[in-house]
């Protein structure tokens, strides 16, 4: 019993202090598509299905991975950033090292974060998501200095009470059951919340963690049928009014 009490003490003050709460339900509900990594289909094909209903996904980019390939593909190249720029999808942070962020001490968590920054050019990240999904309440109210939201892989909306350190969000993966992508979309619509999918590569033959391009495509069309807002995760925020980042130390750019 006494071996959980730190934890239960390290939960309360993280609960008191360093969760960002935000009321995450608009009138409409929300829906973002999310690529972590990032393979090199999930813009091109990804992003031109979303391009083709004037939509806009979000991008977390592991500047480490960038020009290497894998299961899910080749990864995006560095040209990929100003091609996703361009056609005003959002640029989001992953670590460098494609390393989780839980169980790292703080400055080597802090240093892989710049790194990835300072790799990715011009592009500032304002928005971060876990590798592998790793995170804890110390991880969670370290980074949540430093961007303005920061997305893990715990399967859920985002409604009432929303901790913008530890954004749920759903995976769009082609192994799962289709009909709850579906549903998530119509309870997002119904209780006006926030559904986050993330997924990696968009492919005819995708890996186990990448989506088809036909259900990609049912998927997009159906969020953008549903009458919810559809945007990256910066405009959701911005129609959130999410509370900015109270950054109480050096920018993870100069740690
Ligand atoms: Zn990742």
């Amino acid at each position: 019993m006494s071996a959980l009490i730190p934890w239960r003490l390290r939960a309360a003050f993280y609960r008191l202090a360093q969760a960002r709460r935000v009321n995450g339900c608009s009138r409409t509900g929300m829906v973002s598509f999310t690529f972590d990594d990032f393979p090199r289909s999930a813009l091109e094909v990804g992003g031109a299905i979303l391009a083709a209903k004037r939509l806009r996904g979000t991008y977390y980019a592991s500047a480490g991975l960038a020009g290497t390939a894998g299961p899910m593909g080749p990864l995006f190249t560095m040209d990929d950033l100003d091609r996703a720029d361009h056609a005003g999808h959002e640029i989001g942070g992953h670590t460098f090292s494609h390393v989780g962020a839980a169980g790292l001490p703080k400055q080597a968590l802090l240093a892989d974060i710049g790194r990835n920054q300072q790799a990715l050019g011009g592009f500032v990240p304002r928005n971060f998501s876990y590798p592998m999904g790793l995170t804890d309440f110390t991880v969670a109210g370290l980074l949540g200095r430093h961007f303005d939201s920061c997305r893990g892989i715990a399967a859920g909306l985002n409604g009432e009470g929303t901790d913008l350190n530890l954004l749920k969000a759903v995976a769009l993966y082609s192994g799962h059951p289709e009909q709850g992508f579906f549903d998530h979309i119509a309870e997002a619509r119904r209780q006006g919340a926030w559904l986050i999918f993330y997924t990696h590569d968009v492919a005819d033959s995708p890996s186990r963690f990448g989506c088809s391009i036909d259900l990609f495509e049912r998927v997009v069309a159906a969020a953008h049928g549903s009458g919810a807002m559809v945007a990256p995760i910066r405009d959701c925020l911005a129609a959130l009014a999410a509370p900015a980042p109270l950054v109480s130390e050096p920018s993870p750019q100069t740690a």
